[in-house]
């Protein structure tokens, strides 16, 4: 058994096409989708049509390419250098939905009813739905619904910070079906189902090409196969797959980090002051020095999470959060010295650093708050 992830020549390659296809396609609409907080579906669905990463880690029955999730995370990264909320509304998919979707059959051996691989093969765009206006952190506090009725369920409440909300096709929606306060249970619900209203949410800081939305179900009728496994059970899939989510938002920060580290880089050797470039200054050697070691550690620190995710078998919950801490907070520290390296013109929209530096905000306060992310890692280490 090896002590880290090696990449394959799979890998490799994967990771290299989608990078050099971002950059051409994705980067140069970045800026004005931010500003206009525009999703553009057409170049999102080239992700399959010209790169084939959609359904990743499904099998190829499901129209699937077999893959890991390091595969995944690998892509994840390399969008995020360019346009990170477009990125994000690709994690929904592929991890929020179609991974969930698919790994919590697999999960409880048995087979995916039609209807759900029908779903998964469309590759529609899709996400998750469990935070509640009063209920984020404190999920198990969620008072959406499902009440069982002849021949399904009625679901009632309201989520809301849904990545793809107002555009998705379909969503795994998580509600209390019993009175235990972990008693929830996981649906697949269609986005046009009678009873679903969806709306946006409120302008955001960063990432603005990713829509978010409101959903309000009020007295929303799914049928008995919308259930995903059994009744009550949906808390194991919910905490699975958080490890899985925290890792691909750990990869948009490494991807983050990289293209603010490289703009700071070629910035400081470039920009000239007192007859020298800035990169012969102490303080600004600091800020380039530090940026590169951090982001190499997040990197190193990403990959052997995934490989232990993958080794685990899903688990390894501690150190999914604690990598997501570290790389979160490292995107942050990373865009914002490279704003610092860059002066006006990082403080400006000349630069992209200033679009990733709003972006990375994000990443300590989805998928869990890096407070909760503090509680967890210090309670499992201390019950270990
Ligand atoms: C752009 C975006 C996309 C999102 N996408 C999705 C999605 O697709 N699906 C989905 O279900 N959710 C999604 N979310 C929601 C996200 O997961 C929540 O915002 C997050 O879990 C935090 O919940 P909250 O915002 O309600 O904050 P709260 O839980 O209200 O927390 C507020 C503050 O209190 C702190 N806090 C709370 N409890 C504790 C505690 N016990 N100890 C210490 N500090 C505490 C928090 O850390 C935070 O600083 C998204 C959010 C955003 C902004």
């Amino acid at each position: 058994m090896s002590s880290h992830l090696e990449f394959d020549e799979i890998h490799v390659s994967l990771s290299e096409s989608v990078r050099g296809w971002a950059k051409t396609y994705w980067a140069p609409g970045a800026a004005l989708r931010d500003e206009n907080a525009q999703f553009d579906e057409a170049l999102y669905h080239r992700l399959d049509t010209d790169l084939g990463v959609m359904n990743i880690t499904l099998p190829e029955e499901l129209d699937g390419s077999g893959l890991d999730v390091a595969a995944t995370v690998l892509v994840i990264e390399a969008l995020s250098e360019f346009d990170p909320g477009m990125a994000m509304s690709y994690l929904s998919q592929e991890l929020l939905f179609s991974h969930q979707l698919y790994w919590t059959w697999q999960t409880m051996k048995r087979e995916i009813p039609a209807a759900h691989a029908q779903i998964l093969k469309n590759k529609w765009i899709s996400g998750m739905a469990m935070t509640e206006p009063n209920a984020g952190t404190d999920v198990l506090g969620m008072t959406t619904r499902a009440e069982r009725c002849e021949g399904g369920f009625k679901l009632n409440g309201v989520k809301q910070w849904i990545t793809n909300g107002p555009n998705g096709r379909v969503f795994l929606v998580y509600a209390r079906t019993g009175e235990g306060r972990r008693d929830i249970s996981l649906f697949v619900v269609m986005g046009d189902t009678p009873g679903l209203v969806r709306t946006e949410c409120e302008q955001k800081m960063g990432m603005r090409s990713s829509p978010t939305g409101i959903l309000t179900f009020q007295d929303c009728f799914v049928p008995e196969s919308a259930l995903v496994g059994n009744l009550h059970e949906g808390l194991r899939p919910m905490i699975r797959n958080l490890a899985a989510e925290r890792l691909g938002l750990a990869a948009q920060s490494c991807g983050i980090a990289k293209t603010c580290f490289e703009t700071m880089k070629s910035y400081a050797g470039q920009r000239m002051a007192f007859g020298r470039p800035i990169a012969e200054f102490g303080q600004i050697q600091r800020l380039v020095a530090e940026s590169y070691a951090l982001y190499r550690a997040m990197h190193a620190m990403l990959y052997d999470g995934v490989w232990e995710l993958i080794e685990e078998n899903g688990k390894a919950s501690e150190t999914a959060d604690a990598v997501k801490l570290f790389c979160s907070t490292g995107a942050e520290t990373i865009g914002r010295n490279a704003i610092q390296v860059l002066g006006a013109n990082g403080y400006s929209k000349a630069y992209p650093v200033e679009r990733l530096y709003r972006d990375a905000v994000l990443l300590s306060i989805g998928g869990g708050t890096n407070e909760a992310l503090q509680k967890n890692i210090t309670r499992q280490l201390i019950n270990s």
